[in-house]
């Protein structure tokens, strides 16, 4: 939409297709319906956010960075826009269908026809310059340019199903192996019932492959009925997904009380013991955590609910502090592309050149958004890379055309 927009502005006649009944079906979900359009963080700092291929996204981020994509949206689109907590960026509405209907908007003032319910099937070169697109229904469609913004495969119901990338291959495009990224881990643990839908505010995931750290992340987790999901799950999950993709299981470690050491954890314990010796252990449990986890984590631990306080053995004691500060799971799969906010992999950088979005390998195809080979972390990174890399696709077809 924002590549169609911005190339109809430059004076270009664009058909914008869609195969869905409307447009923006990915878009009206995201941030839960709410849409984080952006991040209010300084547009250096987006680099380090984005998970694979940073720098190929300077000229784009810079070229239309988030200031621009605020202004865009609450300036010229009258839709007033919010900060929350970590610089994401809403609508005040808390409503994405504002979102939409702006560009929709956008697009009807800029004469863009769109062709919605027609899902193209195929991109053949047509003679010297120029394309023909064939559409799974009605005539070909002759194309002096095209920019496929198709996105990646994940929530294949919005309509980014990954079909899309056989036709970039099909011109001579190679395509990196696809993998679903900000996606829940499934665990070889399964605590079903008794802790999904559980929220932990500040806890540690530590991701390991055989002795080394993958990644090390603090903040919110949720337990699901088959594992772990919620922010840092999510974004551990960018660093786990290739490993896990190959069959590999990983070590996971939850430190439930980081912002304790383990003397000071030790202090603590003792301190309660001191204070309560005749009850049991169970009952200190929910002091510590919520009810629910301190049943599983004494049955994971092996430690008998029932002992009196004052019988806890120094073993038990560090065998319990070990399993606060260092609870093991084990991740064995992510929940795959139906629950993946966004694909790793796609048209490989080396293939697009970053100033233009123009592919390298045939002049007059251009990419945009998910489709390429770059994936951010949540906050909305990922719809600025479609954001800026629209814009510059949309852009470069003039100058490339001159
Ligand atoms: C649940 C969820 C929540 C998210 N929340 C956020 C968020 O809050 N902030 C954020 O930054 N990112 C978020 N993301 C990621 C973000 O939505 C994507 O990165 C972004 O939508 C990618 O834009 P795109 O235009 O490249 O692809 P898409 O938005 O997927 O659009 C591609 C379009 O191409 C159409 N299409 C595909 N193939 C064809 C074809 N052959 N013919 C015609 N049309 C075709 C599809 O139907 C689709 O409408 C979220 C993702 C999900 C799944």
């Amino acid at each position: 939409m924002m590549a169609a927009l911005t190339a109809a502005e430059a004076g270009h006649s664009v058909t914008l297709f869609e195969k869905n009944e409307k447009l923006g079906k990915k878009l009206f979900l995201t941030g839960k319906g709410r849409c984080n359009l952006t991040n209010d963080a300084d547009i250096s700092d987006f680099f380090a956010e984005v998970e694979r291929n940073p720098k190929f996204l300077y000229s784009a981020f810079y070229g239309f960075d988030n200031r621009a994509v605020t202004d865009f949206f609450s300036e010229r689109c009258h839709v007033p826009l919010k900060t929350e907590r970590g610089g994401r960026v809403f609508p005040v509405s808390d409503h994405s269908s504002d979102i939409i209907r702006a560009l929709e908007k956008e697009l009807a003032k800029a004469l863009v026809t769109v062709r919605l319910h027609t899902a193209v099937t195929a991109i053949e070169r047509d003679g010297e310059s120029g394309f023909r697109l064939v559409m799974e229904k009605g005539k070909p469609f002759h194309a002096n340019a095209v920019v496929l913004a198709t996105g990646g495969k994940s929530y294949p119901t919005t309509g980014a199903d990954g079909t899309a990338f056989a036709m970039a291959r099909s011109l001579g495009h190679t395509v990196t192996p696809l993998l679903p990224s900000l996606v829940p881990l499934v665990t070889e643990e399964h605590f079903g019932e008794r802790l999904a839908g559980l929220t932990l505010k500040n806890v540690t995931l530590t991701i390991y492959d055989g002795r080394k750290t993958l990644c090390s992340e603090f903040g919110e987790l949720l337990f699901t009925h088959t594992g772990l999901s919620g922010p840092i799950a999510l974004k551990a999950s960018c660093r786990a997904a290739e490993r896990l993709g190959d069959g590999k299981k990983l070590a996971l470690s939850l430190d439930l009380k980081p912002a304790l050491t383990e003397e000071k954890l030790t202090e603590r314990i003792l301190r309660e013991i001191e204070a309560t010796p005749n009850q049991a252990l169970k009952t200190l449990m929910p002091r510590l955590l919520p009810k629910s986890l301190g049943e599983v984590l004494l049955e994971a631990a092996s430690l008998p609910p029932q002992t009196r306080l004052h019988s806890l053995t120094k073993e038990m004691r560090q065998t319990l502090i070990g399993a606060l500060k260092a609870f093991p799971l084990t991740a064995v799969d992510t929940a795959g592309f139906r629950e993946a906010i966004i694909t790793n992999g796609g048209i490989p950088v080396k293939e697009i050149d970053p100033a233009t979005m123009e592919s390298k390998l045939v002049p007059g195809l251009f990419f945009a958004g998910e489709m390429i080979d770059c994936d951010a972390h949540t906050g909305g990174f990922n719809l600025q890379i479609a954001w800026s890399t629209g814009r510059l696709a949309g852009e470069s077809i003039k100058r490339s055309e001159k």
